[in-house]
């Protein structure tokens, strides 16, 4: 009996070991393909760091797996995905270790490279390899391309988890530059993470109205109040008061630039319909970028002027060069409905730009804003004085309002009226103001106008204002 007992434990103590190290191998597998899973890798790399070695890590992302997975099913990706870990295993060599991370997302572990090249070079073959690989499903041959990123220990990352990330960065920096092979690059990895921390934030900003629209004033040639551009600011928790170039290009390439248009339309739209209210009647102009010059602006305008008894001829909107030239046809017909709506259209930075002239033909506009680079230095450059000048000649011509922005002193500004500068706009009158100076400004000067005195006021040096 005692023997009995005995045995029994015995056998007991063994099958429970079996099934220990049994689950442990199930843990560390990928159960599609066989191969090694993150667990099993992460366990890996973390050994051989601590032995002192420096690793290299591929990290490879199949390009168009979705598609394969979404017109085929799911069988087809799955039996791909083991097709891939065959050419992989056998492509990498005895010494590398390829694992599965999922989805279509395998690892190369390289225990000790030569150098970095040596592992750029395995990547290059193991994309090769893949190209070639001759994959089908059932009758359908499909073409598989990969990108792959590398991080390698020491230079790269001192942690499995910091050379997995790193890796992964680079790989998707590889997919959008369409490189094929990357290495990490930490310089580029901190631009990309600022800009995502920016527009993380701003999504932020947006919800917890810490964007604010700062008003410029626009003045004609006697000094009277024309309008007030609208020019977006953002009042970061931490970094205080950020001007548009420290996020909007960010932003730009985004489709978060709609909403951002968006809210300072609104925004605008709104305060001008409020100083109404207080008999202050001025236009405001409110910039649009590029990627929001399109049908989705027309929305946007609509909703704009519907929000208040707005009349749409004192609403300016003003585009950039770029805007043309990047889609002329599109440019022109958004330009033309919003003409025919009553809105007006300003092209802003005149000049800056390289193709201006041509394609302003067939452009329903209504001003140009002569670039502030010729009109700051006007009076020390003659060239420029030459160019302002045919540059109102021309859009007088064309039956166009010009506006020259960028107007610091005086002199300058007589002279641009002396030209027939239609309007002025620059630090000389004010700066971008919050908009209760901005009222406070356009009450004071019309004060002033109507004490008959002609040069403008001081800017106002408050600590609200820029
Ligand atoms: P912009 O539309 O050409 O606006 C004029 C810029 O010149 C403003 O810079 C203004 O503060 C600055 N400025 C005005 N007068 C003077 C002057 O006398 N001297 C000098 N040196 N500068 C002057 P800001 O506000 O930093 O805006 C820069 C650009 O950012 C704007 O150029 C515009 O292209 C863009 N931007 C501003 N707000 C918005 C917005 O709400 N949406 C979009 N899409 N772009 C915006
Ligand atoms: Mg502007
Ligand atoms: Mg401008």
């Amino acid at each position: 009996m005692v023997v009995v007992t005995a045995v029994a434990a015995v056998l007991l103590v063994a099958v429970v070991r079996h099934r220990d190290r049994r689950s442990a191998r199930v843990a560390l597998t990928d159960a599609l393909t066989g191969l090694g899973n993150r667990a099993a890798l992460t366990g890996r790399v973390a050994r051989l760091l601590a032995g002192g070695a420096s690793p290299g890590l591929l990290l490879l992302d199949l390009d168009g797996f979705k598609d394969v997975n979404d017109t085929l099913g799911h069988t087809a990706g799955d039996a791909l995905l083991r097709q891939v870990a065959t050419v992989l295993q056998r492509t990498a060599g005895p010494q590398a270790q390829v694992t599965r991370l999922g989805g279509d997302e395998f690892a190369v572990l390289v225990p000790s490279p030569a150098h970095g090249a040596e592992l750029e070079v395995l990547a290059k073959r193991l994309l090769a390899a893949l190209s070639i690989g001759g994959f089908t499903s059932g009758e359908v041959p499909l073409d598989v391309q990969g990108s792959i990123g590398i991080a390698v220990a020491g230079a790269d990352g001192t942690s499995a988890e910091e050379l997995l990330q790193h890796a992964d960065v680079a790989m998707y920096a590889a997919k959008r530059a369409r490189a094929g092979v990357l290495r990490y690059d930490a310089e580029q990895d901190q631009h990309s993470t600022g800009a995502l921390e920016v527009l993380g934030q701003l999504r932020q900003a947006m919800e917890e109205d810490q964007l604010v629209v700062h008003y410029q004033p626009k003045v004609a040639g006697d000094g009277r109040l024309l309008g007030f551009e609208a020019l977006v600011r953002w009042q970061h928790p931490t970094r205080g008061l950020l001007p548009p170039a420290a996020f909007l290009p960010f932003v730009e390439r985004t489709r978060l630039i709609h909403a951002l248009t968006r809210w300072v339309l609104l925004t605008a739209v709104r305060q001008v319909a409020t100083w109404r209210a207080h008999g202050l009647d001025t236009t405001v102009s409110v910039n649009i970028s590029a990627a929001s010059l399109d049908e989705g602006l027309l929305g946007m305008v609509e909703e704009a002027l519907a929000l208040t008894r707005w009349p749409p001829e004192q609403l300016v909107l003003e585009i950039t060069e770029t805007a043309i030239v990047v889609d002329p046809a599109g440019a022109r017909r958004t330009v033309q409905r919003l003409r025919e709506r009553g809105v007006r259209v300003s092209v802003d930075d005149f000049g800056a730009g390289a193709t201006s002239l041509v394609h302003l033909r067939g452009l329903a506009v209504h001003e140009l804003k002569v670039d502030r680079q010729f009109v700051s230095d006007l009076m020390a450059h003659p060239e420029d004085e030459v160019i302002v000048s045919s540059v109102i000649a021309l859009a007088h011509r064309l039956g166009l309002v010009v506006v020259a922005e960028g107007v610091e002193d005086a002199r300058t500004a007589a002279r641009l009226r002396a030209m027939g500068c239609d309007e002025l706009q620059g630090y000389l009158f004010a700066r971008p103001l919050p908009a209760a100076q901005a009222l406070a400004w356009a009450r004071g000067e019309q004060g002033r106008l109507a004490a008959g005195s002609a040069e403008p006021a001081a800017a106002p040096t408050g600590a609200a204002a820029e």
